[in-house]
């Protein structure tokens, strides 16, 4: 099965393969790592996340790489008003951004590559440039690329670029005029500055170089996909391309997929704008991290997804649906009976095949996440009623597994796993002051460990079998009062945290 992918460069759905017959090489722009990323940032890294993971579950290898981008305007003048180098500035939000992944189960990428040692590399694609005449130097030691070098400039983003101003220029990381601007790729250093004592003069690289010199040493002058946030289109990919193929005179990337912006009130979620909730904001507002996984990869990529706590719970509560059913699924008892389909195979297991190649098929489709959940929820609840009917066949519980696998290889939701981003998210909330943010009913759950949950269950247990109800119910309430439900089956009781 091959993905087909909306390719920006092409405007239209391509096939998305290995060009090298290999491995599928991409290539992510990361993290500007100078503050905590909001769940904006993480909305973009989840859709590559279901990008990787639905080609692996068809087969595909992959060579994956991913920038940190650990020197920019940014960082230089936070570090400096805190007084930190940048590298002990960064360190913190270098290690939270991949805490934040862990949290929300992002894979990672095959190759990691920090801006601040690859400088050698970016000093080389300037010079190249210098020597094909699309990079100059200024009086002040900075070197700009020359728009007027590269005639195909707005290939990617489809901007009418006609009134170029030959020779004006833009020194900030990033802008969105829509003329465009002959832009930084070497900063000269200014006093006090962070800076690398190098060939072309001292001074730090501009954003835009890194990506195209990490790319290419990681992934040759031309490789098969380029991701990032709709907001690096331009001027930010078309930038990299730019000074690239001024360079190689061969496509940079074949392939570059965009994904939506995350918005709140119809504004995108930014810093600037001040409308961001952090992972953590939302774990210690008790949300849990497979909810806002689920939350933000449920509409597809290509769609703008508005931000709400009413998702939040609507997503808290698929997955509730999802863990029930597996449980009981699990320990339903097989019906040697009745077998109701045709040919003496069950319906279930053909509703169970079909689900599973339509959830993949609507993959294949540009990722489109919403359409390949629905049957998935079909099937749970038609095998629900099969379950409640008596009519649950041998066979039928493999069938369903199968199908939840593949789901599940690309969603990740369904092995409770929330108890440790939540309590890491805790652990952070009191290093860092932040314990009046967290909600009551989580510090209520947080008082008590799953140790002592299972130890109060089966104490409640015996007092059951000794009809001593009166101890039973005191347990029962004691914890539900810290957010824990005991719920009683055939199978014994078992629990949850609310
Ligand atoms: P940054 O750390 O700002 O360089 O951003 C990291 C990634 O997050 C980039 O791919 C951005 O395009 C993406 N991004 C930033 N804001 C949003 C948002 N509101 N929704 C989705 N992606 C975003
Ligand atoms: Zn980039």
């Amino acid at each position: 099965m091959t993905l087909r992918l909306f390719n920006t460069l092409s405007g239209q759905l391509d096939e998305l393969v290995p060009s090298d017959g290999k491995a599928l090489r991409m290539y992510a722009c990361g993290p500007t790592v100078y503050d905590y990323g909001h769940i904006g940032n993480f909305r973009t890294f989840l859709q590559i996340d279901v990008l990787r993971r639905f080609l692996k579950l068809t087969g595909v290898p992959l060579r994956h790489v991913m920038n940190i981008t650990d020197v920019d305007d940014k960082i230089i003048r936070n570090a400096a008003e805190r007084g930190l180098a940048i590298g002990e500035y960064t360190k913190q939000y270098v290690a939270a951004f991949f805490e934040d992944l862990d949290s929300l189960r992002v894979e990672r990428p095959e190759v990691i590559a920090r801006a601040t040692e690859h400088i050698p590399r970016m000093v080389e694609l300037v010079e190249k440039l210098a020597a094909v005449g699309a990079a100059y130097k200024v009086d002040d030691g900075s070197w700009y690329f020359r728009l007027s070098a590269f005639p195909e400039y707005g290939k990617l983003s489809k901007k009418d670029l006609s009134g170029i101003e030959d020779g004006a220029r833009v020194d900030v990381d990033e802008y969105e005029k829509d003329s465009a601007r002959d832009f930084a790729l070497w900063k000269a250093a200014k006093p006090g500055e962070t800076s690398w004592e190098t060939p072309i003069g001292r001074g730090r690289p501009g954003w835009h170089i890194e990506c195209s010199a990490m790319a290419m040493e990681y992934l040759g002058e031309s490789f098969d996909l380029h991701t990032g946030g709709e907001d690096l289109m331009f001027p930010h990919h078309e930038n990299e391309i730019a000074q690239s193929e001024s360079v190689t005179h061969k496509t940079f990337a074949r392939h570059w997929m965009h994904v939506r912006f995350l918005l709140v009130d119809g504004r995108k979620m930014s810093k600037s704008e001040g409308n961001f909730y952090t992972l953590r904001d939302l774990l210690l507002k008790g949300y849990r991290a497979s909810a806002i996984r689920m939350a933000l990869i449920s509409v597809p990529y290509r769609h703008q997804l508005n931000f709400t706590f009413e998702g939040l719970t609507e997503a808290t509560n698929a997955i509730e649906r999802l863990r029930t059913f597996h449980q009981r699924l699990m320990s339903v008892t097989v019906s040697s009976g009745k077998n109701v389909g045709a040919g003496g195979c069950s319906p279930l297991q053909e509703l169970a095949e079909k689900a599973q190649a339509d959830y993949m098929a609507a993959l294949a489709n540009d990722l489109n996440t919403a359409e390949a959940r629905a049957p998935i929820f079909e099937l749970i609840r038609a095998a629900n009623t099969a379950m409640d009917r008596g009519e649950f066949c041998a066979g039928d519980r493999d069938a369903i597994l199968k199908a939840l696998a593949s789901f599940d290889a690309v969603f990740d939701v369904i092995e409770n796993r929330d108890g440790e981003p939540t309590q890491r998210a805790l652990a952070w909330a009191e290093q860092s002051g932040r314990m009046a943010d967290v909600a009551p009913e989580l510090r209520a759950s947080a008082s008590i460990s799953d140790d002592e949950i299972n130890a109060l269950v089966a104490e409640r247990d015996v007092a059951k079998k000794r009809r001593d109800f009166a101890r039973a119910d005191q347990i029962r309430k004691q914890l539900a009062e810290q957010g824990v439900i005991i719920e009683d089956s055939k199978e014994g009781a078992r629990w949850k945290r609310k």
